[in-house]
């Protein structure tokens, strides 16, 4: 296929149901009147991405251009917005209505009408996007700090919901903290806490332990072995247990031993979801009583997440460079889906205008 714009099209990959991906042309889309189009600079493949590919976007949506982790360049906008053409921006996908009980709470990323960029909108796997007016002034896009490429920018959507998440249980200094999973969610979980003064920083994961290392992390436990993860965890922390397990894997059983690795009156947080189909947990209750557990969810972020994580990154707290370990071109998006499903790459970033 020509990766040059010709006749108005534009190069994008296009979900039509599951295992169904498609590297389509389709014509670059107008301006609304109301908003913005911009050229998609990075999309990165999130794992929320690969796990719907396979097992269906929100709300039974199909034939959508999905990608929702997008840096972007304004080629064209409506007038009297705060954004012109020329500006780099950052997109997160979220939408909220502002309407609604939560919305009002200002709890948005809970909100019951919540809508998302690559699902209910066009996402980023594509070389345009237009941005409408809702999206704009619902959702969250910021300008992007000057200096950072594309790659990073994009990658700040991934860290928000983290930074937000341990903003949210107060990870303080001098905390000890267990991260149970190796991906790249995981990985930030671990620089993060290690920016926000924790004093030992340990993760359990399977596969991807030897990407990890390089993440400041004091202990990296192989769960392969539960009995010793747990014999060490207890050791690492004078046999009292972490001050705050995070649970960033998708996988139930995991949720399971991290109530029996955390210290009384300690925070359990379920970071991760788990499979749709098998959504049940077994936590062993008479723990959470008697140690005064809290078991606490984390799911996306306010409008402050997007911002706190680009200025983040552009602190040297959080280094993207660490993470990326793949840029593809569009076409190449499947070869993005397994590398990130099998754990080869960290994170997989999409360069819509790169040549094949
Ligand atoms: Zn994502
Ligand atoms: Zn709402």
């Amino acid at each position: 296929m020509s990766l040059s714009i010709h006749n108005g099209g534009m190069l994008c990959a296009v979900y039509h149901g599951p295992g169904r991906l498609d590297i389509e042309e389709r014509p670059i889309p107008e301006c609304p009147p109301d908003g913005l189009l911009a050229k998609v600079m990075a999309c990165g493949i999130c794992g929320s991405d690969v796990r719907n590919i396979f097992t269906g976007l929100k709300d039974g949506i199909t034939d959508q251009i999905i990608g929702h982790e997008i840096a972007g360049s304004v080629v064209e906008a409506a007038p009297g917005l705060r954004f012109k053409k020329g500006d780099a921006i950052a997109l997160a996908p979220d939408i909220n209505c502002g309407e609604c009980y939560y919305c009002k709470r200002g709890w948005v990323n809970l909100c019951s009408r919540h809508r998302m960029l690559g699902a209910h909108f066009p996402g980023g796997f594509a070389q345009y996007i237009a941005i409408p007016g809702e999206v704009l002034t619902r959702g969250f896009i910021e300008p992007i700090p000057p200096g950072m490429p594309w790659e990073h920018a994009a990658f700040a959507e991934t860290a928000a919901a983290v930074l937000t998440c341990q903003k949210r249980i107060g990870l303080n200094l001098g905390d000890r903290v267990l991260v149970m999973g190796d991906g790249p969610v995981g990985c930030l979980h671990a620089e993060a806490a290690r920016a926000r003064g924790a004093s030992l920083v340990m993760m359990a994961g399977l596969d991807r332990l030897a990407l990890a290392a390089s993440f400041g992390v004091d202990l990296l436990l192989d769960n392969r072995d539960p009995g010793t993860v747990r014999r060490r965890v207890m050791d690492a922390t004078g046999g009292v247990g972490a001050d705050a397990v995070i649970c960033a894997a998708p996988i139930a059983r995991v949720q399971e031993q991290a109530v029996e690795l955390t210290r009384k009156r300690g925070v359990v947080v379920l970071y991760g979801g788990v499979p749709k189909d098998a959504p049940m947990t077994s936590l062993n209750s008479n723990i959470i009583h008697y140690n005064e557990l809290s078991i606490v969810g984390a799911f996306s972020y306010p409008a402050t997440g997007l911002s706190d994580a680009l200025e983040a990154i552009a602190a040297g707290h959080i280094k993207p460079e660490r993470y990326i370990n793949m840029t593809l071109p569009l076409a190449k998006v499947w070869d993005g889906i397994e590398a990130a499903r099998t754990g080869k790459a960290l994170k997989v970033m999409l360069d819509p205008w790169a040549k094949e």
